[in-house]
């Protein structure tokens, strides 16, 4: 099977989403001149949570979180209001810190409230899974009750096929599929543990336990030579984040099993790491609030 050699997935041209109903009384909180790109801008891909258009230079793309919420393989569907803003912001944070310690990432800078311009890369078809401690689809699989500290890290693989359902695969099926070279996968092994101790202490910091974690990677192409970076997003769409004294749940974890109270949760994460103003008037986040105020 050939892939595409960049996530730039040809996709038929469709329009940019409408403006979300959740921010139609907060018109002003998006710049005009970013809703007049987005118009014109060509869709290359759309995936469940994001949304990659054509960037300004060759090699960027730019990334477009939407509100919209899958889980199970698609299999159960929603939007989370206001999702798209948190995860676009928490994202920009943990990449910045990443690339402050050396992870080559694929993050550029922010654009808007809903997009980043990124790096275009070749996706490398493998979700890496980073675990601390048992729980989702390794405690069922294995019968660890939820919560068991991990003795070591485990890295975990899973194909990228959303018709096969993302499979859960061994090193051994990387290299006799070739999705990747071995030192490709001893670079992404590598950033995989370096990410895990740095994100670890810096949600420790604020009181939360990162109980796993997605990551993707992608190839870098300067000539014929590639390296590879981190990609994608890094968001509680993709990671367990438990309250370290209470457990309580602050991912996408709360959508899955039906806890409510998902964008109150993506929004305590990012006011713990500093990203919301302290109690001050939180006009871009706070969209009920927001809207009540504004009395529309
Ligand atoms: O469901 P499971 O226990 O395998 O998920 C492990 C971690 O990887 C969780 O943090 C989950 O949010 C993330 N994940 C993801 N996207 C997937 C599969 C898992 O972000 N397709």
């Amino acid at each position: 099977m050939t892939r595409p050699r960049f996530a730039a997935i040809g996709r038929p041209t469709a329009p940019a989403p409408p403006l979300p109903e959740s921010l139609a009384g907060a018109i002003h909180l998006v710049p005009a001149e970013s809703l007049y790109a987005m118009s014109r801008r060509r869709q290359i891909y759309e995936g469940k949570a994001k949304i990659l258009y054509e960037g300004p230079e060759p090699g960027t793309l730019i990334q477009y979180f939407k509100d919209d919420a899958t889980a199970f393989n698609a299999q159960k569907k929603g939007t989370i209001s206001g999702k798209g803003v948190l995860n676009n912001r928490i994202s920009e944070h943990v990449f910045t810190l990443l690339g402050n310690i050396g992870v080559p990432h694929h993050f550029i800078r922010r654009l808007n409230m809903r997009e980043q311009l990124i790096r275009q890369v070749e996706i490398v078809p493998i979700e890496v899974i980073v675990r601390n401690v048992a729980a989702g689809t390794l405690s069922k699989r294995l019968g660890i009750e939820e919560g068991t500290q991990l003795p070591r890290t485990l890295i975990e693989y899973c194909y990228k096929d959303d018709a096969l359902g993302d499979p859960l695969v061994a090193e051994e099926h990387i290299a006799c599929f070739n999705w990747c070279s071995q030192e490709e996968l001893h670079d992404i092994q590598d950033m995989a543990i370096r990410i895990n101790d740095f994100m670890s202490g810096m949600f420790a910091a604020v009181g939360i336990r990162l109980v796993d974690f997605k990551l993707e990677f992608g190839r870098l192409y300067d000539g014929d030579f590639s390296r590879i970076i981190l990609a994608d997003e890094i968001s509680p769409d993709g990671c367990r984040l438990w309250d370290m004294t209470t457990n309580e749940k602050l991912d996408k974890d709360r959508f899955r099993r039906d806890l409510g109270g998902e964008v109150e949760a993506y929004q305590e994460v990012a006011r713990r790491l500093g990203l919301l103003p302290e109690g001050g008037d939180n006009a871009v986040l706070d969209l009920e609030s927001h809207r009540k105020k504004k009395g529309s």
